[in-house]
């Protein structure tokens, strides 16, 4: 598949150019099952930014993925035609322009039959991502990874879209699925118990980090299974896991998910009716030494990992 040199499986992932996992970049989607897509965009941070950079230092890790999944005991890239669709064109000073053209994009590859794999960006990004995926499925069944609820009204006065936002206009929208939207590792101070109260009131079965630690990962993952019956979309927020394990974010919380346990999260989906994928809030300037970027690389190879097993 990769006969160009510059692309070649024989460089060392120091070398040549970092297309994720050194995959054909191409728009040419013709018996493609996966199209890994780029959403280079921060703008709807409240915080720290820096995630428009996020996209590229995922491919640059990925490429020490290297190919088979002794955990899973699979080689995603044989089981599955897998491509790198480059980034949406994103208009860094305007989220309205940016989100419609992340739909424009992501309704491109569903309607070509492959399946999105979403590196953000901020989490502004989902809500357009979700549209598009409804758009092609009907109502979604969603998983939602993160420390913070992102069901507010606003972060800001009069403002309605922002990382902090996507999921109530999401669950407004009628885009999930009732009774089938969980958050895991949700932590941190907020504003007061109404944020909580809110969440839920929306729709939201929040499984916080005191009971992920409470119960452990399998039981978590059980009511996961339990509860979801439509097609699954999964949506990650590195900042789920602990700033110890994923310091490059933009808003970090202390106490949370090891990067084992976030990897075990995403293995234990096996079996759900996998639909759509994003990994956001990745910030490299806020990195050290690409502990985040590896880790995100890493979650992205078990999601593809479960693509593979699922066909
Ligand atoms: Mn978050
Ligand atoms: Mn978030």
């Amino acid at each position: 598949m990769n006969e160009n040199p510059a692309f070649g499986a024989d460089l060392e992932p120091f070398m040549g150019i970092p297309s994720f996992m050194r995959l054909p970049v191409t728009r040419e989607l013709e018996s493609v099952d996966v199209a890994v897509v780029g959403v280079p965009f921060d703008s709807g941070t409240s915080y720290r930014s820096g995630t428009r950079f996020g996209p590229r230092k995922i491919r640059e890790l990925s490429l020490m993925l290297w190919g088979h999944n002794p955990t899973m005991n699979i080689t995603p890239l044989k089981k599955l035609s897998v491509v790198d669709y480059g980034d949406v064109s994103v208009i860094p000073t305007s989220i309205e322009l940016t989100m419609t053209a992340i739909m424009k994009t992501a309704g491109e590859i569903l309607d070509s039959n492959t399946t999105p794999i979403t590196l953000g960006g901020d989490h502004s990004i989902t809500l357009p991502l979700l549209r598009a995926h409804a758009k092609k499925y009907g109502p979604l069944s969603l998983v939602h990874i993160d420390a913070h609820l992102d069901t507010w009204e606003e972060e800001f006065e009069g403002v309605p879209y922002s990382h902090g936002t996507p999921f109530r206009h999401a669950l407004q929208e009628g885009l999930i699925r009732k009774g089938e939207y969980v958050q895991i590792g949700i932590r941190g101070p907020v504003d007061n118990e109404k944020d909580y109260e809110d969440a839920e009131k929306l729709g939201a079965r929040i499984i916080n980090i005191h009971e992920v630690f409470e119960k452990g990962i399998p039981e978590i993952l059980k009511e996961v299974h339990q509860r979801m019956k439509g097609p699954v979309y999964v949506s990650i927020d590195i900042d789920s896991a602990d700033p110890a394990f994923a310091p490059g974010t933009g808003t970090p919380e202390a106490g949370g998910l090891t990067s084992y346990q976030l990897l075990q999260l995403v293995r234990g989906m096996h079996g759900l009716n996998l639909s759509g994928f994003d990994l956001v809030e990745v910030s490299p300037p806020y990195d050290h030494g690409d502990i985040t970027a590896v880790l995100a690389a890493n979650i992205v190879f078990e999601y593809l990992s479960l693509l593979a097993l699922q066909k």
